[in-house]
């Protein structure tokens, strides 16, 4: 039986000091003057699920890392069951781009949902931050619960090409909270209050992104027989979501596969709670890939899988067709493997076109294909290409920076 009321995922402690090695010295010190400034405050973030996708991977590292700082920030994960989450994920998907009709039906869905949530917050905060579409409709209710505190928006999605009727929906909301934090500045789109951009960020501290020794990679090796290390590898790690274009990443595999024949594809997914649409692609995929046996659809790996996945590929593709920021590249990239992604949403900022990866058109899997070989059939271009990923990661996506941009907009908004 699920406990049906918001509940506070358990988190690990997590050290500021643990970021010492991969940043500098001036940017710790700009969150510990950052984090004084918000000593007495505290902080809400509310979002539809403690595990899989982007937003819990971030909340995960953000809300320890903020305690440690003492900003007294919590984390609350609403309840809901499949009819909310099949409106929320019609939401999600209309946001990107393609979705059924909007009905009275499902806003009635949405607010009796969001209400009920809403009214379990009996803790007053200085500032609630909510993520993406799903916890939105609290808003009407936790005004008054929360004193007028400021109430900011971390939208995560790509609102690159938005259905309307959706937006409308969105935007009775997002015109009366305080400021939104976009994660690529093409998003802002017509709203009406104060943005942020903020690029999200890998925690590289984290089981998922942590340096491996050589006795795991051989444990993990083990695990995953019959897939091989020795052999060429490529991979995807998405939730199964029609944006990610799984379909799209086996046709490269295949066109690919026609130089490099012993290549191996791993189709990585995980079922994301508020994700109801995951398992009939999951099956959809794994049907598809039956009849290879290079071809390995692996589900809910634990995180030291999946760092080693992204690790030991030797090229990572990311060939969605929508994609809000894509933590996923920069896990890769991080771990010095280069990514072959589509020029879409968040992957670009990520992906530099011939220094760390590739770039391709969404709609050219084949062309993905020929860059994926490319990359297999030059091992110094692999290796140059590693470097400048880690580079690139280290610079520009790990938390710390993230960090301190998400505390100044905190600072400016409680201004
Ligand atoms: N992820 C995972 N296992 C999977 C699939 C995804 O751990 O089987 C993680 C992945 O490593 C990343 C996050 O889920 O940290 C996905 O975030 P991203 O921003 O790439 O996409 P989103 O799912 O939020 O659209």
């Amino acid at each position: 039986q699920r406990a049906r009321t918001m509940h506070a995922p358990s988190l690990p402690d997590q050290s500021i000091e643990a970021y010492a090695g991969v940043t500098g010295h001036d940017r710790l010190q700009r969150l510990r003057v950052l984090a004084k400034a918000l000593e007495d405050v505290r902080i809400l973030h509310v979002n539809s699920t403690a595990a899989g996708g982007g937003v819990a991977e971030l909340l995960r590292s953000i809300v320890p890392v903020c305690n440690d700082l003492a900003v007294d920030t919590d984390w609350l994960v609403m309840d809901a069951d499949d009819d909310f989450f099949e409106v929320t994920k019609a939401m999600h998907n209309a946001l990107q781009g393609s979705g059924p009709p909007l009905t009275e039906e499902m806003k009635a869905t949405y607010r009796a949902v969001t209400k009920r949530n809403a009214a379990e917050l009996e803790d007053v905060y200085d500032l609630v931050m909510v993520h993406d579409p799903q916890p939105l409709g609290m808003l009407d209710y936790i005004t008054e619960t929360m004193q007028n505190a400021p109430i900011v928006w971390r939208c995560h999605i790509d609102l690159t090409d938005p259905i309307d009727d959706y937006l409308a929906f969105v935007s009775e909301y997002t015109n009366r909270i305080d400021h939104a934090i976009f994660s690529r500045s093409s998003y802002v789109g017509d709203i009406e209050v104060p943005t942020s951009i903020i690029y999200p960020s890998i925690d590289p501290t984290t089981e998922k992104n942590r340096s491996l020794d050589a006795e795991t990679i051989a444990n993990e090796h083990d695990r995953l027989d019959p897939l091989s290390f020795e052999d060429p590898l490529v991979a995807q790690v998405s939730r199964f979501d029609p944006w990610k274009d799984q379909f799209g990443t086996l046709e490269a595999y295949r066109r690919a596969r026609e130089d490099v024949t012993d290549l191996q594809l791993a189709l990585v997914g995980g079922m994301a709670g508020d994700d109801p649409e995951g398992l009939e692609l999951y099956e959809q995929v794994s049907k598809e890939a039956v009849d290879d046996p290079n071809v390995h659809v692996l589900t809910d790996l634990p995180d030291t899988t999946v760092n080693v996945l992204q690790c030991q590929s030797d090229v990572v593709v990311q060939k969605s067709l929508r994609e809000g920021f894509g933590l996923v590249v920069s896990e890769a990239l991080w771990k010095r493997t280069p990514v072959v992604g589509s020029n879409v949403g968040g992957i670009p900022l990520q992906i530099e076109d011939g220094t760390n990866g590739y770039l391709v058109d969404p709609d050219d899997a084949a062309g993905a294909g020929d860059r994926v070989c490319d990359l297999l059939e030059n091992d110094d271009r692999r290796t140059k290409f590693g470097e400048n990923a880690r580079e690139h990661v280290c610079e520009h996506f790990l938390l710390p920076r993230q960090l301190v941009e998400l505390l100044e907009t905190i600072v400016d908004v409680l201004d």
